[in-house]
């Protein structure tokens, strides 16, 4: 007896080979796929099952993996604009020394990692002050989260010192190391912000627990220019010299590289975290995608956080990651939506080290599935799914959300976590916020 069974629709089971199954079923048992298949002709041979969701057209595919996100930023969604990174990171620090304490990066956690949960995300990279909290709000939530003890250098929020930073980052990955919803790993923010002794201090405890290290990386050109006055080497040339670049280093950005950089992160099999919408709205530049590709790397997708992009959306992320390059180099017939769809599902799993359960609808991997509805106008007629998906479908189209098995999203509400109470908090931070950057 299967504890679920899905019945019916459309799956894009993202797996290795694109497999498409045009009426199909996946049974879970146990938090982990089962079975999947089509249905078979003769009903008797349809598994029993606790709990049956039964699907028309509707699309099925894997849970989406954002690889970088600060979740709590959504309190200061649409605070700082206009702005170029240098400039704008001094007003969102204000803010943030400010307004955060451990319970409104709770708060605002809740927020923006329930924001993911609704458009079918079901694994979030997180990069953020008090990781605990966030950790905290996402297995309220039922949500599997990356993230870990950030580094930077100046007095930041809290005004934590090096040391205290380490023991954080150290506890953090001590406490859930073996977990399967929190991945722990360390977060320094960037090769501007974190001397190189500091970034070795943190790619060790990243090595000690087997975990990920993730930063901001080579995101405008001020930044590269700083970093090769600074250490006479470009950020990833950089980040190289300090021995830091690996299969579990997640570059955030990457908007400026060279050929030697490209090819530095391809031989380190390193992922770059493409932020298609931060980088725009940011007047960063435009991510070269497409080389990327062409070398092998692995690229995947993040929203970055709401207070540069103003909101969690990696429907609108995965169109610009296909469009942008299309535009960019005259050339429509680059970054197909199969490669967009891997860069949200199994890339992701990958840049994680969870490609053997995540990342896919596949016998034995963990049960993180989403139905997207196709019943919208937007929807007819649907030639394609994948195509679909990547042009055509939005946020507001996914419908059911299961995580290890266990229903997060059901109709577009979530189920796990009452959110009118945390909006009801985070709507009353709205005047402090706003003065915070009068201070
Ligand atoms: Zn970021």
């Amino acid at each position: 007896m299967l504890d679920l069974l899905f019945l019916g629709g459309t799956i894009v089971t993202a797996d290795k080979d694109s497999n498409i199954l045009t009426d199909g079923m996946i049974g879970v048992s146990k938090g982990e796929i089962a079975l999947i298949s089509e249905i078979p002709k003769n009903s008797a041979d349809i598994p029993d099952a606790e709990e049956v969701i039964k699907l028309d057209s509707e699309i099925v595919m894997p849970g989406l993996i954002n690889t970088h996100c600060h979740a709590a930023d959504s309190l200061f969604r649409g605070l700082v604009e206009n702005l170029s990174l240098e400039e704008w990171l001094q007003d969102v620090w204000k803010a943030e020394k400010t307004i955060l304490t451990p319970e409104t990066t709770r708060l605002g956690s809740y927020l923006g990692l329930a924001e993911n949960l609704l458009a079918g995300v079901t694994t979030v990279l997180d990069m953020f002050w008090y990781p605990f909290e966030t950790a905290e709000a996402s297995m309220d939530l039922g949500m599997r989260l990356c993230t870990g003890g950030i580094f930077i250098d100046f007095p930041g929020v809290g005004n934590r010192t090096q040391e205290q930073y380490l023991i954080e980052a150290s506890d953090f990955c001590a406490k859930f190391q073996k977990s399967s919803f929190i991945f722990p790993g360390v977060m320094p923010h960037g090769t501007y912000t974190v001397k190189p002794e500091h970034l070795q201090d943190a790619k060790k405890i990243a090595d000690e627990y087997h975990g990920i290290f993730s930063i901001h990386a080579a995101e405008t050109l001020f930044e590269q220019s700083d970093i090769s006055k600074r250490y006479g080497a470009s950020v990833i040339r950089h980040l190289d010299n300090l021995n830091i670049l690996d299969d579990r280093s997640i570059l955030a950005h990457c908007v400026h590289l060279d050929d030697y950089e490209k090819d530095l992160i391809k031989e380190r099999r390193s992922t770059v975290a493409h932020n298609p919408m931060s980088n725009l709205k940011l007047g960063s530049g435009i991510a070269p995608v497409q080389s990327l590709l062409e070398r092998h790397v692995n690229v995947t997708i993040g929203t970055d956080g709401a207070i540069s992009g103003n909101d969690l959306d990696m429907w609108l992320s995965m169109r610009l990651a296909a469009t942008l390059p299309k535009g960019a180099l005259m050339k429509p017939d680059i970054v197909s939506a199969k490669e967009v769809i891997e860069m949200v599902t199994l890339n992701g799993a990958r840049a994680l080290g969870r490609a053997n359960d995540l990342g896919s609808l596949e016998v034995g991997k963990k049960a993180d599935i989403i139905v997207v509805s196709t019943n919208a106008i937007h929807a007819a007629p649907l030639f394609d799914p994948l195509t679909h998906l990547v042009y055509s479908a939005a946020k507001s189209d996914v419908k059911h959300v299961f995580i290890d098995g266990v229903q997060c999203v059901k109709n577009g509400s979530i189920l796990t976590v009452n959110m009118e109470d945390i909006l009801l908090e985070v709507r009353k931070l709205k005047n402090p916020i706003l003065e915070s950057l009068k201070q």
